[in-house]
């Protein structure tokens, strides 16, 4: 009993409420509350932020988001193919910003791992990134 649905969209600010959309529409065959709606579609929105800003930055590049189902679990992973983290136990430290003067704050992590119940990060500097979420 598995469901998935898989989108890939262009890295640009503008795709990003898509992405959100989808996860939320994906998500309501689950009967969720509109609490665990709005934890779903944060987290997605950070995710696909940190790909569209860090990962890519000003280049231009594809976003991978995958959506699946198994019995009453969903899994959320969002992957680019940009710069990658070099040390991703900082990246994720609460305040940790690469981007100040873009008045980051630093808790996009920190929100992924708040509002869903697991958060793994993989990246390879050059390569990319993955972050793969779990409700
Ligand atoms: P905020 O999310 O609060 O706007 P932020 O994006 O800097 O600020 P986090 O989302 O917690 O904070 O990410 C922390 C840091 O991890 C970023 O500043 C960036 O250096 C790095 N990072 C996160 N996602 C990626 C990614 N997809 N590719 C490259 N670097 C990333
Ligand atoms: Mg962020």
């Amino acid at each position: 009993n598995r469901n998935e649905v898989t989108i890939t969209f262009d890295a640009y600010s503008v795709n990003e409420g898509f992405a959100r959309m989808v996860a939320a529409a994906f998500a309501a065959e689950f009967n969720p509350t509109l609490d665990e709606i709005e934890d779903i579609k944060t987290a997605v929105s950070e995710a696909v932020t940190n790909a569209i800003i860090h990962g890519y930055e000003e280049t231009k590049g594809k976003v991978h988001m995958a959506l699946l189902r198994e019995e009453d679990e969903l899994t959320v992973s969002v992957e680019d193919f940009g710069k990658g983290i070099a040390d991703i136990e900082k990246a994720k430290e609460p305040f940790f910003t690469t981007k100040p003067e873009l008045e980051r704050s630093g808790m996009g992590f920190a929100f992924m791992e708040a509002f869903m119940d697991s958060v793994l990060v993989e990246s390879v500097p050059g390569t990319g990134t993955k972050v793969t979420m779990k409700k």
